[in-house]
């Protein structure tokens, strides 16, 4: 009962990938087709969870515009703050996977549909029914989806919604390092929850450690939340009055994608069914138990969405 929507702002986009690992895009014999961004992965996260999830940005009127709308409806999320641009292309991500594992991307984005949604174009009465208003980093890059973000922000505030901030960074796609941290932390302190990976903490520190000192240097009196995710490791949160860190599950892991979008997902659907858990810290650790079994279950298998778990494939792990 009451609030619980999770709507997600930014960009949706399909990465295409070679069929065979450690071979250049040139080389590739084949490529699958990936959909995915990480806000559009994390309201199927939620959705798949059984949770109300709605996703808003802009889509390319095209054949993969069309897709990447069927594949919200096809999942359950409320796709009524989707824009079609039929002026734009739909963007696409071309990812090589290299013999070491590591991932390398090449952003079709000239730009492509979700840079230019405008903040006149943003479906106001659904921001307002969020509980929980989650969003990345790249929609803030530049204009006019920059105005757009930072609107959609306001609307959600202003409705009552928690924020929600991943900031994901992707380093190529913004003009520099510099400008991507001042951008970044220029909206620091504008978010009730935030989630960075052990990368992003080096990034925004400019220190290459987890420990509690140097993620304090991210702490903002304005949170109630901010978790630093760590792989296999699971995670380390900070909340007001307490802070502590919760493991994760032992799985094979196949492939990483999407799993901190999954952990995002699981850990927004947890606090809309129970706000009071960001300041109970039995309830916390719980939430984000269910949030590290979401993450872990999403690496073992390929590619982001197809791998995010149901409520009941996250219990089972957790039973275990
Ligand atoms: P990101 O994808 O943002 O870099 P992580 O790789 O840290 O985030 O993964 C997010 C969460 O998913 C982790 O906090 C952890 O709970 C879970 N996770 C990721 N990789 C594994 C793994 N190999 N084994 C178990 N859990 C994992």
């Amino acid at each position: 009962g009451g609030r619980e929507l999770v709507v997600s702002f930014g960009e949706m986009l399909i990465d295409f990938v070679p069929t065979v690992a450690g071979v250049s895009l040139a080389e590739a014999p084949a490529f699958l087709k990936a959909p995915g961004g990480a806000p559009a992965n994390v309201a199927i996260a939620v959705s798949r969870l059984g949770g109300g999830a709605a996703f808003v940005g802009k889509l390319g009127d095209d054949e993969f515009g069309r897709m990447l709308a069927a594949i919200l409806r096809d999942n359950g999320v409320d796709d009524g703050g989707v824009v079609f641009d039929a002026g734009a292309r739909t963007a696409l991500a071309f990812v090589t996977l290299r013999a070491d594992g590591e991932r390398e991307f090449m952003f079709y984005r000239n730009p492509s549909a979700d840079m230019l949604l405008t903040a006149a174009e943003l479906n106001v009465e659904l921001i307002k029914r969020a509980a929980v208003f989650h969003y990345g980093s790249i929609s803030l890059i530049a204009e006019p989806c920059r105005s757009a973000h930072l609107r959609a922000m306001e609307i959600a505030k202003e409705a009552g919604a928690l924020l929600s901030y991943d900031p994901n960074l992707r380093e190529a796609l913004w003009p520099s390092r510099e400008e991507a941290r001042t951008k970044i932390l220029s909206i620091w302190d504008q978010a009730d929850i935030v989630k960075v990976s052990e990368v992003e903490l080096e990034f925004l520190t400019g220190i290459n450690s987890v420990e509690d000192d140097v993620v304090m240097k991210l702490w903002r009196p304005t949170m109630k939340l901010l978790l630093v995710t760590l792989g296999d490791q699971g995670c380390k949160y900070y909340a007001r009055d307490f802070r502590g860190a919760v493991p994760s599950f032992k799985v094979q892991q196949v492939d990483t994608t999407g799993a901190g979008d999954a952990f995002v997902g699981a850990l927004l659907r947890k606090i809309v069914q129970d706000p009071s858990s960001l300041q109970d810290q039995k309830k916390l650790e719980e939430a984000i138990k269910f949030a590290n079994a979401c993450g872990a279950i999403t690496t073992t298998k390929k590619g982001a969405i197809p791998s995010l778990p149901t409520e009941t494939e996250v219990l089972q792990l957790i039973a275990k």
